[in-house]
């Protein structure tokens, strides 16, 4: 018998499989950690494959060491999904194997804790020593934990072989509800059919759905009892959330439903928490596993089903190597393993709404699935647009309009909670000289520094650079330096200006960088401690506080003008987004929207709530201006100390492509390539320059991208990189 074995190193010369023969009485499997001799030292690796012959001559195969651990830490079907996930994403195999296993336990480093146990086991022993009598009194009434016992007296009774200890393995799992778990609870008519269609397609095997429903429509009670069905089928499910810390709701009601088979996986956890999850869900305890995008490669064996809770989230996609989307890589998932996929969301992604409508190739299609009304039965608020500019003509200077003021008022006099979003932190966006129009920059970054007020600097929201806030221009001397701009710290102090009896919270990266930050915010506000909530896109996400019935979007306009097609999407899902927090329960809501675009398509649109007219309008524009899902966008990142450097590196990648696009017969196929700066062109000090191309969605993107993968390993003078529709074009 023979293993291939791929070796536990990133390395692209050893992105191959090495055979070894496996050793007489070994009982070897695919997946299994082993220890293999490579050149003069020896290595860890994962088995791929094993086989009976070998091609290479047998006198020079030398044999395996031996196994890590007795069991394989990779399932067959996860190796599938890594060898998949190699040939889509231009990775190493061992890039994607080591996203399946706990960081710590591929090193090593942490291994089970192990308790040290007493047991009785002649309890008739007759013994002289009191200590010894009262030893085995207690292991009576059951075993004990050796470290609560006498040392001297126990290892006498070890020796005579009245007591043994053994190890117990134990948790260090995070979280876990014991008790009672809470009932269902009775399923509007439309939660009812979602629930009957997706689990018809569960019980026969597979199939894919895009959950359309709007929020506070319950799609969290159809994703409990699609996994509830599940379990029932013998079958286990991942539910994965963009972030666990910004839906601990989510976590509370899995655990509250279906207690300790549910298993949490997020980077929050310790090693040691991560290590004993993961073994908890490889081993069949827990078989519900709800976490953010890697939890896709829980260890689960007979997946019945993965969902995906608000799918048009960026957080899905992997902005390091390798850079998968978790979406897509659950898509595969599934497939392979007859398992449902649902996608849900209140403002599914263009990309993903498009493949639920009529026309799609069965092998790409989503069956949609609507959820149209509030479980409340209440009505969507209303969303009163207020226009900015005429606010100034009016002569009001300040950031909140007079019904923004007023619906504030109202709300705190009747002892609501409001919540306003403004999606930038700080306090000021950038500051400059009046007189001259110096612009305060990053001194490594191209970019304007913010104003931070509470610590009295300015910072660069790229490279985490500060600087103390200037008194004088540092060009012309003059005084005049202004603030401009709005950030959550201007926000909370307005509120503070207008209503100083209020409470305010700010949840922004600022205010959330130390672990639990989150939850005590939001418990905080929960709680009451606080009448107002403002944030950043933070507070937009699935959150339900009964007690806000006021919510307002403070400047719409500040991500409708990034400078990237998926702006219009990303304002419509957050406005959407922060008009479902308001009015969930039994008071009506109220939502604000100031903007300074009050008829740009994407602010009317989302202000009359109408997704399907919006998803018409953006794909229109989309497919007009060639912008993805419609084409695939790819590029390839030169980063180098020297601007020259990043610049030549881009150039000779150029050429080597387009020599590569027509000789292969591509040309055809492109749109639009070529080598320029990026949009930022200096971040942390380094120069970046770009090599991008954009291709019609029929291109034979694989091989196209495998290309500008091997032009990006051989780049000389500057690092590169390789993205495939980045989430972040910048
Ligand atoms: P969405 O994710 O669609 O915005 P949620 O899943 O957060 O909506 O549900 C909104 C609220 O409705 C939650 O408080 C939830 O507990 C409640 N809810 C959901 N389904 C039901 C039901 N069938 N009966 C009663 N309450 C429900
Ligand atoms: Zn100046
Ligand atoms: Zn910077």
């Amino acid at each position: 018998m023979y293993a291939n074995v791929i070796i536990d190193r990133v390395s692209d010369a050893l992105d191959h499989v090495f055979t070894y023969a496996v050793p007489e009485g070994m009982d070897a499997r695919v997946g299994q950690q082993v220890t293999v001799p490579l050149g003069k030292t020896r290595a860890d690796g994962f088995i791929v494959e094993l086989t009976k012959d070998c091609a290479l001559d047998a006198a020079r195969v030398r044999p395996l060491l031996g196994p890590r651990f007795p069991e394989p830490v990779i399932l067959p079907e996860m190796m599938e999904l890594a060898k998949w996930m190699r040939g889509r994403y231009n990775c190493n195999l061992v890039e994607a194997l080591r996203l399946m296993l706990p960081a710590g336990m591929r090193r090593g480093r942490v291994h089970e804790r192990v308790t040290r146990v007493a047991r009785l086991l002649d309890p008739n022993a007759v013994v002289r020593g009191e200590r010894q009598r009262e030893i085995i009194a207690r292991l009576r009434e059951g075993d004990v934990e050796a470290a609560l016992l006498p040392s001297a007296p126990l290892r006498s009774l070890v020796q005579k072989g009245v007591v043994e200890i053994y190890g117990r393995g134990e948790r260090r799992a995070p979280l876990v509800l014991r008790g009672e778990t809470l009932p269902d609870p009775p399923l509007t008519r439309a939660q009812e059919r979602a629930v009957s269609e997706v689990c018809a397609a569960l019980e026969q095997g597979g199939g894919r759905f895009l959950l359309h429903g709007v929020t506070g429509s319950g799609k969290t009670e159809v994703y409990i009892r699609l996994v509830r069905r599940a379990l029932e089928l013998g079958k286990s499910a991942v539910v994965l959330v963009p972030e666990i810390a910004l839906t601990p709701q989510m976590v509370a009601w899995f655990h509250q439903r279906f207690g300790a088979d549910a298993a949490v996986l997020h980077s929050g956890l310790s090693q040691g928490e991560h290590y004993d999850e993961w073994q908890r869900i490889r081993r069949g305890e827990a078989r519900v596993v709800i976490g953010a995008r890697s939890a896709v490669f829980a260890p689960l064996e007979n997946l019945g089903v993965i969902v995906v809770d608000e799918e048009h989230e960026g957080s899905y996609q992997s902005d390091r190597r390798p850079r998968y989307d978790a979406r897509e890589v659950a898509w595969q998932r599934a497939q392979a393993a007859g398992a449902v996929l649902v996608l849900g969301s209140a403002t599914p992604s263009v990309a993903s709404y498009m493949r639920a409508m009529p026309g799609v190739r069965p092998e790409n299609r989503l069956v949609l699935i609507e959820l149209p009304e509030r479980v409340s039965g209440r009505p969507l608020p209303e969303i009163e647009v207020v226009d900015m500019r005429r606010e100034f003509e009016r002569g009001n200077r300040s950031i909140f309009s007079a019904q923004l003021s007023e619906a504030l008022r109202d709300c705190l006099e009747h002892g609501r909670q409001a919540m306003l979003l403004i999606n930038r932190r700080g306090h000021s966006s950038f500051v400059s000289c009046r007189k001259c129009g110096y612009v305060a920059k990053c001194d490594s970054c191209d970019v304007s520094m913010t104003y931070h007020q509470a610590e009295n600097v300015l910072r660069c929201h790229y490279c985490g650079a500060e600087r103390p806030v200037p008194r004088k221009c540092p060009s012309c001397g003059s005084p005049y330096i202004k603030f401009f701009g709005v950030g959550t710290e201007q926000v909370v102090e307005e509120v503070r200006r207008q209503f100083p009896g209020a409470a305010v919270l700010r949840m922004d990266y600022d205010t959330t960088r130390k672990k639990d930050a989150h939850a005590q915010i939001l418990d905080a506000f929960r709680h009451g401690d606080a009448d107002v909530l403002v944030g950043t896109q933070m507070i937009a996400k699935g959150l339900d506080f009964p007690n806000v019935t006021l919510s307002g979007v403070v400047a719409a306009d500040l991500t409708l003008n990034l400078p990237d097609y998926r702006s219009v999407e990303r304002t419509f899902q957050l406005i959407t987004q922060m008009a479902g927090r308001a009015g969930r329960a039994r008071h009506p809501g109220r939502v604000i929207l100031q903007t300074y675009e009050p008829d740009h398509y994407g602010i009317r649109l989302a202000a009359s709530q109408d997704f399907r007219a919006f998803y018409l309008r953006e794909s229109a524009y989309r497919r007009g201006a060639l912008y993805p899902p419609f084409t695939v966008i790819a590029r390839i990142v030169f980063t180098a100390k020297e601007e020259e450097a990043a610049q030549n590196a881009a150039k000779a990648a150029e050429k080597e492509l387009d020599e590569f696009l027509d000789r292969g017969g591509h040309r055809p196929d492109i749109v639009q390539m070529r080598a320029l700066e990026c949009p930022v062109k200096r971040l942390r000090g380094e120069y970046r320059y770009q090599v991008f191309l954009k291709m019609y969605f029929k291109a034979d993107t694989r091989q196209i991208t495998a290309r500008m993968q091997a032009l990006a390993e051989a780049a000389e003078g500057a690092r590169a990189e390789l993205e495939v529709n980045p989430t972040n074009l910048l």
